[in-house]
């Protein structure tokens, strides 16, 4: 592989998790909360020493009217928050208010690009393109950017880290695109995977309901287990850490440990 040193999107990383600026003078009287850093619709009122075990439930493939809303109930009902990186041609009048529903539930809506294409063989104009159509058109309807990216097949190059202004994300997956793998197999292997810090691969596919069931279970059993749900942002929050969004050819599948591609 070719490694580039130059390439755009460095600019925003020193403020992706916010607050180190003003951390440094007042840490000791008032530490930053999530609500100050991300915004209180979107976050509580609680410092990064407040958070226990964290794990970050995430979708990725919608919106969509069928099985995103019925994992937006289930979440509602556990008072849990959840990121769902949409793809961008998945977007409609329709979906979108399904969109808004999650934001306003206090999910994170994030980036899956606009076709779900091999990106690693695109120019990188064809790369911002995909994730510019995107993150504008999430923008519109939630009125903020999606702030995390997540590859379509997890397929990078040192072109999409040096184009792409934004954390890559990874996740532990339990191939749940895959019909034959039953509910009892997702739920055993989420339980089963699940560390503090840990992003969580799903899909919110219009079909998927298999994993809307195991979600049932998984649920209220990572709760039980003392996880607290929360969205990507917050999970690196709870965790102090701010996760690389320059040209590093990183992508993370638990917040507190990269890994190179
Ligand atoms: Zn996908």
């Amino acid at each position: 592989m070719a490694m580039m040193t130059s390439g755009c999107g460095s600019a925003d990383s020193s403020t992706a998790a916010g607050g180190e600026t003003s951390a440094v003078t007042t840490a000791a009287t008032t530490a930053t909360t999530a609500a100050e850093t991300f915004g209180t619709t979107q976050h509580p009122e609680k410092e990064a020493s407040e958070y226990g075990k964290v794990i970050a439930l995430t979708f990725d493939d919608g919106p969509n009217t069928t099985c995103t809303p019925l994992i937006l109930d289930l979440l509602q009902k556990y008072n849990a928050r959840a990121s769902f990186f949409v793809i961008g041609d998945n977007i409609t009048e329709e979906s979108a208010q399904v969109m808004k529903r999650a934001y306003a539930q206090g999910c994170e809506i994030n980036n899956h690009s606009r076709t779900h294409s091999y990106m690693n063989k695109m120019t990188a104009e064809e790369i911002k393109a995909e994730i510019s159509y995107t993150s504008d058109l999430v923008e519109k309807y939630i009125g903020e950017p999606t702030r995390f990216f997540r590859p379509p097949y997890i397929a990078v190059n040192q072109t999409m880290f040096d184009s792409i202004d934004m954390p890559f994300i990874n996740g532990k997956g339990c191939n749940d695109w895959e019909e034959k793998v039953t509910v009892q197999q997702r739920i055993d292997k989420v339980l089963e995977m699940a560390e503090d810090g840990d992003i969580i691969l799903l899909h919110d596919q219009p079909s998927n309901y298999q994993t809307v069931e195991a979600l049932e279970t998984i649920i209220p059993e990572l709760q039980k287990q003392g996880f607290e749900l929360v969205t990507v942002s917050e999970l690196f929050f709870a965790k102090g850490i701010t996760p690389v969004s320059d040209s590093t050819p990183k992508i993370y599948t638990n917040s507190m440990q990269e890994s190179n591609w």
